[in-house]
């Protein structure tokens, strides 16, 4: 498999200010392009150290991926370093040039004389043009190495590496992409998904994987080029399994899922319901979650549980939450059309859903014509995570619902 390094330009990275998210996402498309990933390395603003890395570079690797440094400012010095160690001289590229005019006079903004310099590239490299931000990009081959420079913003660089560089890689290298498949779940912790997949006996040849995130675990399976499809198929159902009820999408089979919401959303319009919900924990975000959806016909907010009481014309008991959801949500559907309503409530002050080192007690109740289902979660952490997994929660009660789940 050819070797790929990946180089990140910027101070900002090696002083610790800047995440280096770029170098993580493009060594996540490598691997399944079918590169062997051989070094990560930043540089700062130096230009000897630049020159220095990327001639070692050029001696070592078959393929680079490089970003950052391609900016008009005097820091961004990646098409100098380039030139200098190859000894490519920079060219005026009058196509480069128009691009970047017509970058700013499609916003109405007049172009600095300093943007210029982005249109200079390295003799004899190909543009990498730039259709999301005034820098182009450019690949250039040295020594035994392929070269791609890339902006550092990393919404630019995804765009250009994915329509730009990974049709040329493909042209140059001869790649056996493997293959990821990733289970994603919510409501159980990486130590307990790693309990119940301990049992499955892992081919050697497939690599496991775990990545916790704030919206979802996820479980990883990268399997090989060559790996039989049918026992990639039943590897992955045989831990899908195990995995039960949490399991609420899985990317890399035959569609990709996305996230919660898009998930719910497909089932929504697979049913042909809507939905009208009361929002308190989650204020506001489990309907920001589901922007643009025409299956949410209606969100609230209310801050306060008396409130909500008054709002629906309902008695409300604080040492009979569940009730109280039950009978909120009976109120909410007889003044509402929409299929399914739901509520959301929560035992704990004000003080303890701000306060990281206490919990709150969130109950989602959940009711349509035919069916009431009702959930009860702990929620621990900052203000800010709690609110989140309120929102989650309530969505994954409407999934585990149209999905047939248990509760
Ligand atoms: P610009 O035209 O914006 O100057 P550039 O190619 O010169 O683009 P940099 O100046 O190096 O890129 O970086 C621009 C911004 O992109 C940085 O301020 C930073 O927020 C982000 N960025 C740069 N490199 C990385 C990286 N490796 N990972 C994540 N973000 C990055
Ligand atoms: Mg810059």
């Amino acid at each position: 498999m050819p070797i790929l390094e990946i180089f990140s330009q910027g101070e900002e990275i090696v002083t610790g200010q800047t995440l280096d998210t770029n170098a993580a996402w493009l060594s996540e498309q490598a691997v399944q392009l079918g590169f062997t990933v051989a070094r990560h390395t930043a540089v700062g603003d130096k230009l000897g150290d630049l020159v220095e890395l990327l001639k070692e570079i050029a001696e070592r690797a078959d393929c680079c991926l490089c970003t950052g440094g391609l900016g008009p400012t005097s820091d961004d010095l990646t098409a100098e370093a380039v030139a200098e160690a190859f000894g490519l001289p920079l060219e005026f590229d009058e196509i480069a040039y128009r691009q970047i005019q017509s970058y700013f006079s499609n916003r109405k903004r007049p172009m600095p004389e300093t943007n210029r310099k982005q249109a200079l590239l390295p003799q004899g490299s190909i543009r990498l043009d730039n259709d999301w931000g005034t820098a182009p990009g450019f690949a250039v081959p040295a020594g035994r190495c392929w070269f791609a420079f890339m902006p550092g913003v990393p919404s630019e660089m995804r765009h250009i590496f994915l329509e730009r560089v990974k049709p040329l890689l493909n042209e140059r290298f001869i790649l056996n992409p493997s293959r990821l498949v990733t289970i994603k779940t919510l409501g159980i912790g990486e130590s307990d998904i790693q309990q119940r997949l301990g049992e499955v006996k892992m081919p050697e040849r497939v690599q496991l994987g775990f990545r916790a995130g704030v919206d979802e675990v996820q479980t990883k399976l990268l399997f090989p080029a060559d790996y039989p499809e049918k026992d990639m198929t039943a590897l992955t159902a045989d831990m899908t399994a195990r995995l039960g009820d949490f399991v609420f999408g899985i990317d890399g089979l035959n569609e990709e899922t996305g996230n919660l919401a898009a998930a719910v959303d497909k089932l929504m319009r697979a049913a042909g319901k809507t939905l009208a919900v009361i929002e308190t924990a989650s204020q506001g975000l489990l309907a920001a979650k589901c922007l643009g959806y025409a299956w949410l016909h209606s969100a609230a907010y209310e801050q306060s549980l008396s409130a909500l009481g008054e709002r629906l014309g309902v008695a409300v008991e604080m040492s009979d939450l569940a009730k109280t959801g039950e009978l909120l949500a009976k109120a909410l559907q007889n003044q509402n059309p929409a299929d399914f309503v739901l509520i959301q409530l929560y035992d704990g002050s004000p003080a303890q859903f701000q306060n990281k080192d206490q919990t709150i007690i969130l109950y989602n109740t959940l009711l349509n014509r035919e069916s009431f289902q009702q959930n009860r979660h702990n929620l621990g952490g900052p203000a800010g995570r709690k609110q989140n997994q309120a929102a989650l929660l309530g969505l994954d009660l409407l999934r585990r619902h149209l999905q047939n789940r248990k509760i």
